[in-house]
């Protein structure tokens, strides 16, 4: 068989692959609790799911513009308005297949091959690989004092002549932490003196707690969309809970947008219009949907802090934003891939290794699931692993004693 070498280099997704390993063990009637996922359980808003009927009820579905309706496009521009006190044009927005879509479309757009891509550990797990995609490098630039985001001075020590872009993920799959102002500040107001695009990842910039904000680099230049080097990605999928609707968009000047909707136009032609629809719904509908989201996830983070704080052992700063957490199980194990398949092995429950985000003797946990999943969950990976725990648990309705501690 052959296969090119660049297909070959790229890794599969470990998330994707865990969803399929619990949704098979389900399928054999195990009663697995994931961790893993990074989505919430609410049903799409009612507005969605109205204004897609509709127009799959007219029958007149067909192509739309490639980088999306003048519709959704609108509603783009009334939410960047609203959240980013941003006025930009249609021109300035392109619609694609997920927030996935919009940062390989940018990648693939900005990057030549040897280019350098600055990416913050921990990192949502396709940055690398999208930047291995188009030939580029990805430069990781690891925390040094165990915190979850690195000091500006270690950016700066990655930075060189190749150097594209820096991606920057506010607030933080998976670390769940959102940057402090002052650093957004620092790094736009590097990035525009020396010509670097930093693209901001803002998929989850409203899921945040206890009144933080992630604020948008917008804040910290003055320059006008066309000329500032300020990328904004953004999309339904976490905010309103739409993750299957794959509906994304970027912010960018036109010129990029120009091109990105070339490279789209060769590869998908346009986003699926129903979902566009969809997507148009939610933005125009009723917000409180969001906030409404918003608050049953700050009420899992507090269900899954309290948990996690009786844990012996672990260390786990408090997430301000997403629905992760990436808690250091180094006291029990440093390997993380053998502690996650021990874990689902033992337990039934699905966590997502550290390494694939670049922090090894972490594991990701979800707190997007129910509170339920969240207390049964952590009380499984306690028993597995904390010999101070009681030895018999309810897995399902079987009992089950632990003879390995
Ligand atoms: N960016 C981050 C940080 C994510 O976690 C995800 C999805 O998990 C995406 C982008 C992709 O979003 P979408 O589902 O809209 O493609």
């Amino acid at each position: 068989m052959s296969i090119s070498q660049l297909a070959r280099s790229i890794v599969d997704s470990p998330t994707l692959r865990l969803n399929e390993e619990a949704r098979l063990l389900r399928e054999r009637g195990l009663p697995v609790i994931h961790l893993g996922i990074g989505e919430p359980k609410n049903k799409a808003p009612i507005n969605a799911i109205l204004s897609a009927a509709n127009k799959l009820n007219s029958g007149d579905v067909k192509y739309t513009p490639t980088d999306g309706t003048p519709a959704l496009k609108k509603a783009i521009i009334k939410y960047t308005e609203d959240n980013y006190n941003r006025i930009v044009a249609p021109e300035n927005v392109i619609v694609t297949n997920g927030a996935k879509q919009s940062l390989f479309n940018v990648i693939y757009s900005l990057v030549d091959p040897q280019d350098e891509v600055i990416i913050l550990a921990p990192y949502w797990v396709s940055y690398p690989e999208m930047v291995k995609m188009v030939y580029g490098v990805p430069i990781i630039v690891t925390p040094k004092d165990g915190t979850f985001y690195p000091r500006m001075e270690d950016i700066l020590e990655a930075v060189s002549s190749y150097t594209k872009a820096i991606i920057v993920n506010n607030p933080n799959n998976p670390s769940g932490m959102v940057f402090p102002p002052e650093f957004i500040g620092e790094l736009v107001e590097f990035c525009e003196s020396k010509g670097i695009y930093l693209i901001m990842d803002d998929i989850y910039h409203r899921l945040v707690f206890d009144g933080t904000k992630a604020v948008p680099g917008y804040q910290f230049t003055d320059n006008d969309i066309e000329s500032t080097k300020v990328i904004v990605i953004n999309g339904v999928s976490k905010i309103y809970g739409m993750t299957g609707f794959r509906i994304g968009w970027v912010i960018m000047n036109r010129r990029m947008v120009e091109v990105m909707t070339n490279v789209q136009a060769q590869m998908t032609s346009c986003p699926a219009t129903i979902l566009q629809s969809a997507a148009e719904g939610a933005l125009n509908g009723l917000q409180s949907y969001v906030e409404s989201l918003r608050l049953t996830i700050e009420n899992n983070r507090n269900v899954i802090m309290q948990e996690l704080r009786s844990f012996n052992g672990i260390r786990v700063p408090e997430p301000q934003g997403t629905f992760y957490c990436l808690p250091d199980f180094r006291a029990y194990q440093e390997n993380s891939v053998e502690l996650a398949d021990f874990l689902l092995k033992k337990a039934l429950v699905v966590a997502v290794p550290g390494i694939e985000f670049g922090i090894e003797g972490h594991l990701r946990l979800s707190f997007s699931g129910t509170v339920k999943d969240i207390t049964e969950g952590i009380a499984r990976m306690k028993w597995a692993i904390d010999p101070e725990s009681p030895r018999e648990i309810y897995i399902g309705d079987r009992k089950m004693i632990r003879d390995w501690l």
